[in-house]
């Protein structure tokens, strides 16, 4: 089946620019340099109904901005990676979306692992909590992140990876993988992610992080991994996209904010 995949954000968590920060990145006037927080879309139509499904992956501070700029006007799914500021605070955005997927069909169900539907919970109590009386609340469901969560037609399989100290989730969707926030790809994920044909892969900077890959070994994964095109994402400021792109093999680029390209899922 045909699909698409369009960035929502391909910065790092405190988005670029940086506030307060005068480098050439965050002051340089190519809109492919302006990053809001790391998020994908998939949409999809259904074979059996037709009707467009959309599925957010992680829904960062910049939700609202971002479904604006992309047009999006409901959401069947949401997945998360972890549990981290960057990936979450989007979700009371969800309100009005939420709205009109429960007059269709219900609450819009976010999947996540049990370590971030704790977070979820204690963020968000007032819309999660079985006390919650606020009359505007999200109309939401938690659900347990599972090996595969089956959306309208489409499998999202989970990819584990290493985030520091942390096993947070990747997702392969049809010929296509979302990994984001890496620092490591345990061996066993690496056969996951066999015949994968577009790969997103985080990658930071050049400088070494605790959690998060460089731009070399994210280059280095993407080899191995061998997709037809890699694109990266979860970028810092220290690196420029069109002088970036420059050095990367002809099949890897640095990714930017509302690309949309097609996949096959
Ligand atoms: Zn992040
Ligand atoms: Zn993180």
């Amino acid at each position: 089946m045909d699909g698409s995949l369009t960035f929502l954000g391909t910065g790092t968590s405190m988005g670029v620019p940086t506030l307060g920060c005068r480098c050439a990145i965050c002051t340089s006037a190519d809109p492919h340099d302006k990053r809001l927080r790391p998020s994908v879309l998939v949409r999809w139509n259904e074979a059996a109904t037709g009707i467009e499904r959309a599925v957010v992956i992680d829904t960062g501070p910049d939700f609202r901005e971002q479904a604006l700029r992309a047009g999006l006007r409901r959401v069947d799914a949401v997945l998360f990676t972890h549990g981290h500021a960057d990936h979450i605070l989007g979700v009371d955005d969800l309100r009005p979306l939420s709205f009109i997927a429960a007059r269709e069909s219900g609450p819009i169900p976010l999947y996540a692992s049990p370590e971030t539907i704790a977070i979820l919970e204690k963020v968000y109590d007032y819309t999660f909590s079985p006390q919650a009386t606020y009359i505007n609340r999200a109309r939401l469901t938690l659900e347990p992140l599972e090996e595969s969560t089956w959306v309208h037609g489409v499998d999202f399989l989970r990819i584990p990876v290493t985030h520091g100290e942390q096993t947070i989730s990747g997702f392969r969707f049809g010929r296509a993988a979302y990994l984001t926030d890496v620092s490591a790809i345990p061996e066993a994920s690496f056969a996951l992610l066999e015949g994968v044909e577009v790969l997103v892969l985080s990658a930071l900077r050049h400088a070494p992080h605790p959690s998060h890959a460089t731009l070399e070994q994210a280059l280095g994964w993407a080899q191995r991994i061998g997709a037809r095109q890699t694109w990266f994402t979860h970028i810092a400021h220290d690196l420029g996209h069109a002088e970036t792109n420059r050095t990367l093999p002809e099949n890897m680029r640095l990714a930017h904010d509302g690309l949309s390209v097609p996949v096959t899922l």
